[in-house]
């Protein structure tokens, strides 16, 4: 398994969970992953370094966390070795890669989607503003570690961040409840896992700068029926079918980040892999076994698979965060109380034996219960029980939802 955050840790409890697994390896992991695989520090960047490590360890499949070793073509140095690998070609992982591509395969497929411009000037962009008018939404085309999307009022905000980027998506605001939907696919067949909901911002009540995630639920009990089904017919499979025509079928997760509008749900974005914290919450209440799930969509055998089985709930992850995150984290600080089961690490280190934060967002406490209540409940009993000098969270994780306040138009 490749990767260092909390998803990660989610996934490496996933696979060493599952009976068929008799070794598991992260690289380079964190303390957190080390409670349950054995850790190899290798560079992600260093694809040939990745390969030589999994040729070494002779596994037999390989889970890549992480977009940038994706985008980068990790998948396609291991197949070419005769190695499964859950997760897509270069080729395929523009679909994240890019935005620009993302939204041609989009306009190709059919598939409902905010409208947009392309812009490679600020001319070009400050007609794109004009034209769909506020609230203004540029998109980086490029990838940017979640930091590249700004939403807001204000024109002036939207073209100095278009400024800063050499191309830019320009698109409509979607207005409406945002879902994150997850499909695991061969390229082919494709199994949706539950719908989730993150929280982008910083601040309670969706305040403040946009992160890399702040916490999620799971399900989400607001979703309209055959939410899942519809999506899946409109969006999904046409997506898959289009990458095939292209010749460059998608296998791994296509994460399809949906905004539920008046005119029913539309895509604001793909992401090539599992995303942040939403796996958390959505494979804790996954019953399949993992590594058996995500060896059948890397050896294109989906289509003999059991349809997925769950736990039966609701899961709720809540990211405990550094000081002065998302602007400038603060790290180095010692973290006490994490050794607990639930309490996934997504950004610590070991210094001389002590534990301590290594990154913006540093825990994300996950918990399941028998209603969103009991689980939010547990969760926050979670935060509580660890301590971070200047941490922040957000305390109202899945609260909209409790309340009854999620509205779909
Ligand atoms: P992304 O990095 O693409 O996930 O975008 C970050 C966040 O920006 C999303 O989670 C949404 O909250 C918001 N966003 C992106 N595109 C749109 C859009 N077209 N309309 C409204 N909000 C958007």
């Amino acid at each position: 398994m490749l990767g260092t955050g909390g998803r990660e840790h989610a996934l490496a409890v996933g696979l060493a969970a599952d009976p068929s697994v008799t070794g598991l390896f992260a690289a380079p992991g964190n303390p957190g992953i080390g409670t349950v695989a054995t850790l190899h520090a290798v560079d992600l960047g260093d694809l040939a370094a990745v390969e030589a490590l999994a040729v070494e360890l002779s596994v037999d499949l390989v889970v890549v966390g992480p977009e940038a070793p994706l985008v980068a073509g990790v998948a396609d140095g291991l197949r070419a070795k005769g190695i499964a690998v859950f997760g897509p070609s270069k080729a395929a992982a523009r679909i994240e890669g890019s935005k620009d591509f993302a939204k041609s395969v989009m306009a190709a497929a059919g598939v409902p989607t905010a409208r947009s411009r392309t812009c490679d000037s600020a001319d070009q962009v400050a007609a794109a503003l004009d034209e769909f008018g506020a609230p203004y939404v540029v998109k980086d085309d490029g990838l940017a570690a979640g930091k590249g999307v700004v939403v807001t009022g204000d024109r002036a905000v939207a073209l100095a961040h278009a400024a800063g980027c050499a191309r830019v998506v320009v698109e409509e605001y979607l207005a409406g409840p945002e879902v994150s939907l997850f499909v695991v696919t061969d390229g082919t067949d494709a199994l949706p896992l539950v719908p989730a909901q993150d929280f982008k911002r910083i601040g309670d009540g969706d305040t403040g700068p946009n992160t890399g995630g702040m916490g999620a639920y799971a399900p989400l009990p607001w979703a309209p029926p055959g939410l899942v089904d519809d999506v899946l017919a409109t969006i999904v499979r046409p997506t898959l079918a289009e990458l095939r025509r292209r010749g460059t079928p998608f296998r791994g997760l296509l994460y399809t980040g949906l905004v539920l509008t008046v005119d029913g749900p539309k895509v604001i974005e793909f992401n090539c892999r599992f995303g942040d914290p939403e796996t958390e919450a959505v494979l804790a209440l996954l019953a399949t076994p993992l590594a058996g799930l995500l060896y059948a969509a890397a050896t294109g055998t989906l289509a003999g698979h059991p349809p997925l089985s769950w736990h039966s709930g609701s899961a709720v992850a809540v990211v405990v965060a550094s000081a002065g995150y998302p602007a400038a984290a603060r790290t180095g600080d010692p973290i006490t109380g994490a050794d607990v089961s639930g309490v996934l690490h997504a950004g610590t280190r070991l210094a001389d034996g002590v534990l301590v934060s290594a990154g913006g967002r540093v825990l994300c406490c996950t918990a399941t219960g028998p209603t969103l209540a009991d689980a939010r409940t547990a969760a926050y009993d979670l935060v509580d029980g660890v301590h971070l000098a200047g941490s922040q969270h957000r305390t109202d994780i899945a609260l909209a939802a409790l309340e009854g306040r999620v509205r779909v138009p």
